[in-house]
């Protein structure tokens, strides 16, 4: 349930439909041939690629609360710090697909193909998504396991550098989960190294301790809303039964 984690490559290989929807084609669209080449040759070299790793570590929310801080700079109020007072579990995370696909995208970009480059580009992001909702996934069926009174216990990460959680928090969060023991660096920006890497914490709670409005400042420039998606996926997860 902790440590260091060797996903199979399956789980860092993304729905194909995830990608052409983040290349601007919805669900449903025909889709032009150039397109459908171009993103079938990316999943070709990604899947030859692909490294994912993970690491995990339980944290306390005290212990937690020094490193959600960071350097003082979150935002006056956040989804998460909301959440933290009735949070059932916590546990760092990183996960990464690796830096041979990131070095492969770069290559692409500087070689003149950018069309490639950045279809592989949106592969590896969702790639790394889909770890981090693997991880997340574990996490809560392990804690389902050894607390058969908590059925209904859901678990979402969170990241350093979203909904006003401030990205330099991950000075504290690499202090103490140390993510070099599979190959993830920062840089003096807090920027993860493979760049397709995500980290955070999981919060294991009710369904309802998930749920949020959208009336922080920080929301009126975010375009995608991604926390809607996800706080649905908690709710209609308990709605679908064990
Ligand atoms: S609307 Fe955007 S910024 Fe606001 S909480 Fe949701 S995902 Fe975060």
């Amino acid at each position: 349930m902790y440590g260091i984690t060797s996903f199979p490559d399956t789980t860092a290989i993304p729905d194909r439909l995830t990608v052409l929807s983040a290349q601007g084609i919805p669900k449903g669209a025909e889709i032009p041939a150039a397109v459908a080449t171009l993103v079938d040759n990316a999943f070709e070299i990604y899947t030859g690629l692909v490294e994912p790793k993970g690491v995990r570590s339980p944290v306390s929310v005290k212990e937690f609360d020094a490193i959600y801080r960071g350097e003082g700079h979150n935002a006056p109020r956040t989804p998460l710090e909301g959440m933290l007072p009735d949070a059932r579990r916590l546990a760092l995370f990183a996960v990464t697909i690796g830096e041979p696909v990131c070095a492969e995208i770069r290559r692409l970009f500087n070689d003149g193909d950018p069309a490639l480059g950045y279809a592989l580009d949106t592969i590896a992001s969702a790639g790394a998504e889909s770890l981090a909702a693997e991880t997340a996934r574990d996490f809560q069926e392990g804690l389902l396991q050894l607390d058969s009174t908590a059925p209904d216990m859901r678990v979402l990460p969170h990241s350093p550098g979203y909904c006003g959680w401030h990205v330099s928090s991950q000075g504290k969060l690499f202090e103490v989960l140390r993510p070099d023991r599979i190959g993830i660096s920062l840089n003096a920006s807090f920027l993860m190294q493979p760049l397709k890497s995500v980290s955070g914490v999981l919060l294991a709670a009710e369904p309802e301790v998930h749920e949020f409005d959208i009336d922080f400042t920080f929301c009126t420039d975010c375009a995608d809303q991604g926390c809607r998606e996800r706080i649905q996926s908690v709710s209609s997860n308990t709605r679908g039964g064990q």
